[in-house]
């Protein structure tokens, strides 16, 4: 059994981080596995080396252990490039210069006109450097995805409180509009990323918070095209405040820095994070 704390070194690690790290090693620790910590900073865009390094020290002081060497995402976009060059090259993905404005003005994706050698010539290319971005989006063609898959291959197991039970894809996603795989500002998306590196670290289960839930149909289809193992999900509650509301990252008094430096010690932040 193995799992993994993912986080995206946006900003501090807040009280919620704290919760999502406890549910994933305590995970591990029950069924005698382990829980990897991998760092989720393909969005250059908003990821600071600084912050992963305070992620680890708040780790730390939390008192976890993890297996090193710790897989960085920035460093492999080549890895996530080649999935997307495989969805394209199967003819499931295009390139899309519609921008979210268009798509929220009632537009409907389409392939951009480009030759399909010179899109994965871009893709490719972009892979090598060290902030990738490209002149276009690569979306998912949804129901061409479905129609390469058999049933099975888009059902999911749930198996947390909230959502337990089998999930069929199709039915999430069935009505949406196809999806990015690859954003134009960061070469490769989470959707890719994410499930790559699970298949890649032998990831058996997802151990993450309820938030995340939403983003599975997603990622098991792109597990399902790649033919990659499909791991067991378990999404847990979210830190919530005494009026019931989720605890935004924003709210700066919850990093797990200023908390410290406020004098709370880590048996204090379980009080506050369960
Ligand atoms: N990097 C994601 C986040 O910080 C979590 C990804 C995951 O657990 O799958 O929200």
């Amino acid at each position: 059994m193995r799992t993994r704390f993912a986080p995206s070194p946006t900003g501090l690690l807040h009280i919620g981080h704290a919760r999502a790290a406890l549910e994933a090693f305590n995970y591990a620790k029950k069924l005698k596995g382990h829980c990897l910590l991998r760092i989720e900073d393909t969005d250059h865009t908003r990821c600071k080396p600084e912050n992963t390094q305070a992620i680890f020290a708040d780790l730390d002081w939390l008192g976890f252990d993890w297996p090193l060497p710790v897989r960085i995402q920035s460093q492999h976009y080549a890895d996530y490039a080649k999935v997307v060059l495989t969805l394209i090259e199967r003819g499931l993905a295009y390139p899309c210069e519609l921008t979210r404005s268009d798509i929220k003005s009632g537009q409907t994706p389409k392939p951009a006109n480009f030759d399909k050698v010179r899109v994965m010539n871009i893709v490719s290319e972009a892979s090598y450097h060290v902030a990738p971005s490209l002149p276009f989006a690569i979306r998912l063609d949804l129901s061409k995805a479905f129609d390469s898959l058999d049933n099975d291959d888009l059902l999911f197991e749930e198996l947390g409180p909230l959502y337990k039970g089998i999930h069929d894809v199709r039915e999430k996603l069935g009505s949406k509009i196809d999806s990015i795989i690859a954003r134009k500002d960061i070469s490769c998306s989470y959707m890719i990323a994410g499930p790559h590196d699970d298949a890649k670290q032998g990831i058996t289960h997802v151990v993450r918070g309820a938030d995340l839930f939403e983003e599975t149909p997603m990622q098991v289809l792109i597990q399902s095209l790649m033919d990659w193992p499909r791991p067991l999900y378990y999404h847990h509650d979210l830190v919530r405040n005494e009026a019931g509301e989720k605890l935004a990252k924003r709210n700066l008094d919850t990093t797990l820095q200023s908390l410290r430096q406020a004098g709370q010690t880590s048996d204090d932040i379980w009080t506050m994070a369960l």
